[in-house]
């Protein structure tokens, strides 16, 4: 039996999947796959600020297991950037965040940044303090 499958928590889905170099002829380099766990801890590490025992808690999996996603996920941006390779980010071990985890600390979650308020939206600078569940607001994007 294979292991079973340990989710990812992902609080945001990635508003752009397909990147390249800009000009580049199309040649036979292949593209770089790059799945959504790994784009979020980038996203949380590199642009939150997370450590990376922080991005683990936030992900809910380990920190050896985040370590190896982070690792895999510099190597696959280097790799698109040193060799003008298309990146393409989409799929893997995740399910997206509803925004009621106890553990999700809202940083730029898709779904706890929406509280019901004028303040939804993907822009929303500077979520308040404070915790509470807020509305389901729509069902994000998809
Ligand atoms: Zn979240």
């Amino acid at each position: 039996m294979p292991r079973p499958m340990k989710w990812r928590r992902v609080c945001s889905l990635p508003g752009n999947t397909e990147f390249g170099p800009i000009g580049a002829s199309a040649g036979g380099v292949g593209t770089v796959a790059m799945t959504v766990d790994e784009y979020e801890a980038i996203r949380l590490i590199d642009l939150e600020g997370m450590t990376q025992e922080e991005c683990a808690e936030q992900m809910g999996i380990a920190r050896t297991t985040i370590q190896r996603v982070y690792d895999g996920a510099r190597r696959k941006i280097a790799e698109s950037i040193v060799d003008g390779r298309p990146l393409h980010i989409g799929g893997g071990e995740f399910r997206l965040c509803d925004g009621d985890h106890e553990n999700c600390f809202r940083k730029g979650c898709a779904r706890a940044r929406c509280r019901g308020g004028d303040g939804c939206g993907p822009a929303a600078g500077g979520p308040g303090p404070g915790r509470g569940h807020g509305r389901r607001h729509g069902q994000g994007r998809t």
